[in-house]
């Protein structure tokens, strides 16, 4: 059997971020150090922080008066903040500077009086910290595109959850066009969900079957999935080594592996190994190089 990776794969510079703020909020202040929400969508992660004193709740109001708190990458409500002055909470928020843009959209379009639309997936955090930040209407990319009916010539602004299939936010955004021509479309679908999407649509071209690695909750895994799938290759998503279906992979001369923006390597490593593959090569790819600066409580 031969394994191709996909490239780029893995961690975002968000993600790197995220961890990293849990990991010097540990080292800095004592433990528990509380995290508002999976601090990334990955268990493995998660449990890792855990391990070394990080206590993952869903709520605010979970955490007790006066702790220090990290907010998640996927960005959170104003109404979350509220919630953490009220019991005197200390803050460290480990948003995703380019969910934070999103959000400074919403609030300058909402204030030039534009009606504002979010296309992403309903329940998703990210989706919920957007649609907190002004008054929007959520579109879903994955089911029937059901367009507000406003009149058509109202002003309107269309953003994008980050991790978004490339495809479908075309698909829901030239409906949207369709009744509102004059959108002021932006394309908030970040650089990592972009890339790792083009990677397996080349990716899928080469290989019998993809295997996705990274977390049943992850936006961007089940995307790469999907992309996978919709370019002609059965497709499976995977936690780590241990969910891997031997017959899914018997008989299979070549096995496309990538992994989501919030994937530890170390999980492909395991996969690889027990693929026992004769051969790994790894597609050349997009070279990413973008870092985001910690926040300022911590440089
Ligand atoms: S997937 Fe994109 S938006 Fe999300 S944390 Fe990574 S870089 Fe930021």
């Amino acid at each position: 059997m031969e394994v191709i990776l996909s490239s780029p794969r893995g961690f975002c510079a968000g993600v790197v971020r995220a961890i990293e703020v849990v990991e010097l909020c540990l080292e800095k202040f004592s433990p528990p150090i509380y995290v508002k929400h999976q601090i990334v969508h990955n268990p493995y992660v998660v449990k890792a922080l855990e391990q070394k004193g990080a206590i993952t709740v869903e709520e605010v109001n979970e955490i007790p008066q006066g702790s220090i708190v990290v907010f998640s990458a996927h960005g959170s409500p104003p109404e979350d903040f509220r919630r953490a002055e009220e019991r005197n909470l200390r803050v460290i928020d480990a948003t995703c500077p380019l969910v934070t843009r999103v959000h400074n959209e919403a609030i300058k379009y909402s204030r030039e009086g534009k009606k504002v639309i979010l296309v992403g997936h309903r329940g998703h955090a990210e989706a919920r910290g957007t649609m907190g930040q002004a008054p929007m209407v959520l579109v879903d990319d994955h089911g029937p595109v059901d367009i507000p009916q406003w009149d058509e010539n109202t002003e309107v602004a269309v953003l994008t959850q980050t991790t978004l299939s490339v495809d479908d936010t075309a698909r829901a955004v030239s409906k949207i066009k369709g009744r509102y021509s004059n959108a002021l479309v932006r394309n908030d679908v970040c650089y990592a969900t972009t890339n790792r999407q083009e990677a397996v649509k080349e990716l899928a071209q080469l290989v019998d079957l993809v295997l996705v690695i990274g977390a049943e909750n992850s936006s961007n895994c089940n995307r790469l999935r999907e992309v996978a799938e919709r370019h002609g290759v059965p497709a499976y998503l995977i936690n780590s080594a241990e969910d891997l279906d031997q017959s899914w992979v018997s008989g299979v001369a070549k096995v496309g592996i990538t992994s989501g923006a919030s994937t530890p390597e170390v999980l492909v490593d395991e996969v690889i190994s027990k693929l026992k593959p004769d051969s790994v090569s790894t597609l050349k790819g997009i070279g990413e190089d973008v870092t985001f600066t910690l926040p300022k409580e911590l440089r």
